[in-house]
């Protein structure tokens, strides 16, 4: 029979990474709660219009990317490519948005149907933060805040911080105008999709990443030059926020974002310790998508942050995760010592909530369960025989350090536990 695969970009998380996960999303959780946002939890399939009129029709992830499917009663669904247009769905849907201000988080599987490569695959997770009914520049500010702070509590560093502009709708207009005018004359340089959308979509050519289409966009007219008076207020309060709070930070005009949302202020936090998926962080304003859904005009401002990069620049810095491996593993000898040592560890579990302690199961001599204790990553081993079963005690016996086995009695061993233990 053929053995079953994962399919192409779909990754598993094993044992050996799952602490780095969850030591990410402990420190994330506890990072966006100290800055007073509540999490939501959203469906991963929407409605497939959901996500084309949000995301913008002529972008990469609506044209190419979404996996999309009719469902049994023949409505087209998708798995989320991203979450902000659920968010603002949810929001929409359970009235928290209507002159309201919220901070809100989430974080999960999002799903594009790209080639897949190191940092780039067809389900990933991300971390999404986003504040409602603010209008900035001081809450763009807090949110690259919070990711900035996020990266120092897991302890890397070396990211970059680049903003920019995109304006409100004059500014746009404006630009359109210039930049079409400007590709125009180099229209047979640029790939096929660039030149479609050149009609179509013309900002999205400065998000290509053909390398042609790239040599071409460098010359291109910049978004900033055109900037509306509001938007140019907005995006120097924002640098003068990062300026106060010390977060560096350079402007760089070629900045458009994947997605069609985007107003006014945006911004990418990149490394080159990727190699070409040097994206970890991105985000911006967008301003006008409350609307757009169906809702009252809404400020709108959040981040995305791709949680498969970030967990491979904690890898390649050599950040501390927490251990989860098991503290303790207990063997015991002999039915008579298996009862025993069943019912004293729940009552031992009771003493010691927090104590990560696996219990031999599947019998065995001595040395095979030493065997298991060793590979369990445990510091002790506890060990019950039928002398100790009579007796009422049991043996502490180090794993990792030559010292004498003791004896201890049972109501004694909480105490002992803890004092031998590191409170890691
Ligand atoms: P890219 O330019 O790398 O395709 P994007 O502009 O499509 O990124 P966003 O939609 O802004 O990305 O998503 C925010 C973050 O999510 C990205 O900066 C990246 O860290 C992560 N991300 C996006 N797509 C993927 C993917 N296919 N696999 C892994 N991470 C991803
Ligand atoms: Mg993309």
């Amino acid at each position: 029979m053929n053995k079953f695969q994962s399919l192409r970009g779909f990754n598993d998380v094993l044992p050996a990474d799952a602490p780095a996960w969850r030591h990410l999303l402990r420190t994330a959780d506890e990072v966006f709660a100290a800055y007073g946002y509540a999490e939501v939890r959203l469906p991963l399939l929407e409605q497939t219009e959901l996500f084309k009129r949000s995301i913008g029709e002529a972008t990469d992830v609506v044209e190419k990317e979404m996996f999309s499917f009719q469902d049994r009663e023949g409505d087209s669904l998708t798995l989320r490519p991203e979450a902000t247009a659920s968010l603002v769905r949810l929001g929409l849907e359970h009235g928290l948005l209507h002159n309201q201000q919220q901070r809100l988080w989430t974080w999960g599987p999002m799903f594009r149907h790209e080639r897949p490569q190191a940092g780039r695959y067809r389900q990933f997770h991300q971390l999404d933060i986003e504040a409602y009914g603010l209008a900035g520049p001081d809450i763009d500010v807090e949110l690259i805040a919070v990711s900035a702070r996020l990266f120092r509590t897991l302890g890397l560093s070396g990211l970059t911080l680049e903003l920019n502009s995109l304006g409100g709708p004059d500014t746009r207009a404006a630009y359109r105008a210039a930049l079409v005018a400007f590709l125009e004359k180099h229209e047979a340089h640029l790939d096929a999709d660039s030149q479609r959308r050149l009609r179509s979509n013309p900002l999205r050519v400065l998000d290509s990443k053909v390398p042609a289409t790239q040599a071409v966009v460098k010359d291109a007219p910049v978004i900033t030059e055109h900037l509306d008076a509001e938007s140019r207020v907005h995006f120097e309060g924002m640098q003068k926020g990062l300026f106060d709070l010390g977060i560096a930070f350079t402007v760089n005009p070629r900045i458009v974002r994947g997605l069609d949302y985007y107003t006014r202020g945006v911004f990418e936090w990149t490394t080159t310790q990727l190699g070409a998926q040097g994206t970890v962080c991105a985000g911006g304003r967008y301003d006008g998508l409350v609307e757009q859904l169906g809702g009252t005009p809404t400020p709108a401002v959040g981040w995305a942050l791709g949680v498969e990069r970030l967990l491979m620049l904690m890898k390649a810095q050599n950040a501390p995760v927490p251990g989860y491996s098991p503290q303790v593993y207990v063997c015991s000898l002999g039915e008579a010592a298996e009862r025993e040592a069943a019912r004293r560890i729940e009552i031992l579990r009771d003493a010691l909530p927090a104590l990560r302690l696996i219990l031999n199961a599947g019998g065995g001599k001595l040395p095979v369960q030493l065997k298991r204790a060793d590979r369990s990553g445990a510091t002790l081993a506890l060990i019950l025989g039928e002398a100790e079963a009579a007796k009422g005690v049991i043996q502490v016996k180090s794993l990792r350090e030559n010292t004498p086995q003791t004896e201890c009695a049972w109501p004694e061993l909480p105490a002992r536990l803890s004092a031998l233990l590191s409170p890691n």
